[in-house]
C-alpha cells in the first residue's frame, strides 16, 4: 500500500481558531516545539460522528500542557467544539482526531517563556492500529528502552518528547518481526506497549500495571469500568515480567489500538480467550453509544 504523506492530502485543519486548507496548515521551521519537543497532543476516535470520551481527552490535553508549563489559550468547551467542527468540516464520521499544542517561534532556546502557544486539530480515517485481523492477536517484542522514573521525565503528560522512546522501541520490535514492543519501566516492572496499556488475565482476574510512570489511558480506565460491570475482578498492581507466563490471556487497550488481543510476548505465547472477547465486544458496543449512555455505563 502506497503511503500518502500527511502533507499531501486534502481537507481542512483547525489551526489557531480557523479552518485552513490542509496543505496550508504549516508552521515555521524555527518553532520551539520542533527543536525542544515542547508539544503535547491527543489521539481520539470518532464513531458514528461522536468523539468517544471527548471531554476526558480535552482535559488531558490541557493537563499535559500544564505539566510542560504552558496554558492552551482555549477553554475545554472551545476545544471540544473545535474537534467536532473539524470532523464535520471534513465530512468525517468514523475517524481519528489529533489535537496538538506547541510552543511557537518567539524564542528558540531552552528557555521559552515568551513563546506563543498554538493549537491545531486534524482528522483522518485510521482503521484499527493493528488491522482488521487483530482478533488473531498481535506479537510484542521486549523493548530495550525503559519507561523513565516520573522524576526523570513528565510521564503523566502526553508529551511529544516521550514518544522518542516509543519510536525507538517500536522500531526495535519491528526489526525483529514483531508488531509492537512491550516496555518495562526503570524498575524492571511491566509498563505498557508503545501506544497502549496492557492487561493480563490471571486466574480469571484482570491484572494491569499501576500507571505511576506512564499514561493512565482513557481506554484503560474504560475497560476497567466495563470489566467491573461484568463482575470481573480488576487488580492494579506492580507486575514483573516473570509473572507474564501465568497469564491465560493478554490484551492491549488504547484509543488507536482499541481492545487488541496479544498472542505473543517475546518467547511466551497466549491464546485470545473469553475475557478479552467480552471486553472487546463491550468496548465496540460502548463507543457507538451516545455520550450520555457512555458516561452512564462506563464513567472513568
Ligand atoms: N500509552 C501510550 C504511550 C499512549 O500513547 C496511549 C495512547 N494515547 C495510551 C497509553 C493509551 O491511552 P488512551 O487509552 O487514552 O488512548
Amino acid at each position: 500500500m502506497a503511503l500518502v504523506p500527511f502533507d499531501d492530502r486534502d481537507g481542512v485543519i483547525w489551526y489557531d481558531g480557523a479552518l485552513v486548507p490542509w496543505r496550508e496548515a504549516t508552521l515555521h521551521i524555527l518553532s520551539h516545539g520542533l527543536h525542544y519537543a515542547s508539544g503535547v497532543f491527543e489521539g481520539e476516535r470518532a464513531y458514528g460522528g461522536h468523539i468517544f470520551k471527548l471531554r476526558a481527552h480535552t482535559d488531558r490535553l490541557i493537563g499535559s500542557a500544564r505539566i510542560l508549563g504552558f496554558e492552551i489559550p482555549y477553554t475545554a468547551d472551545e476545544i471540544d467544539a473545535a474537534c467536532q467542527q473539524v470532523l464535520a468540516a471534513n465530512d468525517m464520521v468514523e475517524a481519528y482526531v489529533r489535537p496538538i499544542a506547541w510552543r511557537g517561534t518567539e524564542q528558540l532556546s531552552v528557555s521559552a517563556q515568551a513563546t506563543q502557544i498554538h493549537l491545531a486539530i486534524a482528522t483522518w480515517a485510521w482503521p484499527n492500529l493493528f488491522g482488521a485481523d487483530r482478533m488473531k492477536g498481535v506479537r510484542l517484542g521486549l523493548a530495550e528502552w525503559k519507561r523513565p522514573h516520573p522524576e526523570t521525565a513528565p510521564t503523566a503528560s502526553k508529551a511529544a518528547g516521550l514518544y522518542m522512546i516509543g519510536t525507538l522501541s517500536k522500531h526495535g520490535a519491528e526489526a525483529e518481526g514483531f508488531d509492537d514492543a512491550l516496555m518495562l519501566d526503570w524498575r524492571g516492572q511491566v509498563a505498557e506497549a508503545t501506544g497502549a496499556n496492557i492487561f493480563f488475565v490471571i486466574d480469571g482476574e484482570l491484572h494491569t500495571p499501576t500507571p505511576d510512570c506512564f499514561l493512565n489511558g482513557i481506554t484503560r480506565r474504560t475497560v476497567i469500568a466495563l470489566a467491573r460491570r461484568n463482575q470481573i475482578t480488576v487488580v492494579e498492581r506492580p507486575i514483573f515480567p516473570d509473572e507474564m507466563k501465568l497469564a491465560s490471556e493478554v490484551f492491549l487497550a488504547g484509543t488507536a489500538a482499541e481492545v487488541t488481543p496479544v498472542r505473543q510476548i517475546g518467547d511466551l505465547h497466549f491464546t485470545p480467550g473469553p475475557v478479552t472477547e467480552t471486553l472487546l465486544r463491550d468496548y465496540e458496543a460502548l463507543v457507538r453509544m451516545s455520550p450520555e449512555e457512555v458516561e452512564q455505563r462506563a464513567p472513568i
